[in-house]
């Protein structure tokens, strides 16, 4: 039987960044995953994501960003890719909305350099935008997004460059913590593995059988559209167009990416809490003209002249706690085995640093960075299965 130091259950965003880091840590690390490489059945696929720090009122959530802008930064290096692009967010919508007045709070309290705006600067500095007078905008200049998918090829491609074993299209089937209380045995189709430590990161999946994980979890679809801008993508390019949150009157609350993917791409557009409750094996990945016509009409508030031609549409999974915190800790019921799941659609931005902790606790069971907001204890209730707690 193949034995090693870690096992990696589930190589997506925070699977993939863990490899990395246990492998050029030294550890023999076997990384197993259902699909293949970045695949777009998860939760880390769509060409962007946002990664912003007013988002946040814990300063915890801060520290770690502020590693994980590192982390990114140094993946690039290490790698060779663009993988971090900044071009500023806004957030735009009525000063008492929680967004607006919390986002200005966080950036106060934590420090995090912004600029209020007030409809007429946000006119001039980005075009594209129509507040109405009542609206404000806080622009924090160090935001931007990061390519998803490159990002996950990145840390594969480390992982392996430091001897890590990675194998695709393997589902874990079942994982058992061995009696001896030092090890744990995983069961794929293709065999049998050991190891003194099991890393479980399975993202929408965390409610399935082979995961374990008797933990309130609500999985949920969600969509992301590509809108073609009427007049062309120039006013978007990302030099001159921010990552965007909007929060129309009356409205659902968008959010945004500048046209990244050249003339034919069109600019990528997302509600925030606009979602249903399904299972990765029941979610419906057809996109309905009704969902579309419904960002369009967002679009024509907020953005007018994005709200053209909807070129494409694809559906995304969130995994959603009941406090929206995350849940990074040993497993309640076995201490050979650590875990990372519910990240509540929010939880890219922070893959780089989640790995690194994910390689402290299997190497040490601690790690200097502050997870207290994420124990997997915090739950008091069963599993949730099916339900959207907060919408
Ligand atoms: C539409 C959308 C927009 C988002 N926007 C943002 C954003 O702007 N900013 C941000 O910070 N976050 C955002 N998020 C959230 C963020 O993308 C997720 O929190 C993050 O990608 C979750 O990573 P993960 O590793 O938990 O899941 P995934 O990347 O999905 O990885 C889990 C992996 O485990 C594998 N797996 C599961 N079970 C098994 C098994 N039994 N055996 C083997 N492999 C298995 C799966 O196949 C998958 O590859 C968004 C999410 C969505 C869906």
């Amino acid at each position: 039987m193949a034995t090693f130091d870690v096992i990696v259950a589930g190589l997506g965003a925070m699977g993939s960044a863990a490899a990395h880091q246990l492998a050029a840590r030294g550890q023999r690390v076997l990384g197993l995953e259902q699909y293949t490489e970045a695949h777009d059945r998860g939760s880390s696929h769509g060409g962007s994501r946002i990664i912003r720090m007013t988002l946040y009122k814990e300063r915890g959530y801060v520290r770690l960003l502020h590693r994980a802008f590192e982390l990114w930064r140094q993946l690039e290096r290490q790698s060779g890719e663009s993988l971090l692009t900044i071009t500023g967010g806004l957030a735009m919508g009525r000063p008492d909305h929680s967004v607006i007045a919390g986002g200005l709070r966080s950036a106060e309290e934590f420090g995090i350099a912004h600029e209020q705006l007030d409809p007429d600067e946000i006119r001039r500095r980005f075009p594209p935008f129509a507040p109405t007078p009542d609206m404000v905008g806080v622009y924090e200049p160090g935001a931007g997004f990061l390519h998803p998918e490159a990002a996950v090829r990145a840390s594969l491609g480390q992982a392996a460059r430091h001897g890590a074993d990675l194998r695709f299209n393997e589902p874990v089937l079942r994982w058992e913590a061995l009696p001896s209380g030092d090890r744990v045995r995983v069961v794929t189709p293709a065999g049998v593995y050991e190891a003194a430590r099991l890393v479980l990161t399975p993202g929408a999946w965390a409610l399935g059988a082979a995961a374990r994980l008797e933990l309130p979890f609500a999985i949920a679809r969600v969509v992301m559209f590509w809108f073609d801008p009427v007049g062309g993508t120039t006013p978007f390019l990302p030099d001159r167009f921010p990552i965007h949150v909007c929060i129309p009157h009356g409205g659902e609350r968008f959010y945004g990416f500048p046209a990244h993917d050249g003339p034919r791409g069109g600019a990528k557009v997302a509600f925030s809490l606009v979602m249903s409750p399904c299972t990765p094996e029941t979610i419906d990945r057809r996109v309905g003209d009704a969902e579309i016509e419904q960002m369009r009409a967002h679009l024509a508030q907020c953005l007018p002249t994005l709200a053209g031609p909807c070129i494409a549409a694809k559906t995304c999974l969130y995994t959603n706690t009941p406090d929206l915190n995350f849940v990074i800790g040993t497993h309640p019921a076995a201490p050979q085995c650590v875990v990372a799941a519910g990240f509540s659609g929010h939880g890219f931005k922070f893959a780089s640093v989640v790995g690194e902790i994910l390689a402290d606790l299997a190497m040490s069971g601690e790690t200097r960075h502050d997870i207290a907001l994420f124990a997997p204890t915090r739950f008091s209730t069963g599993a949730g299965r099916g339900v959207v707690p907060y919408v």
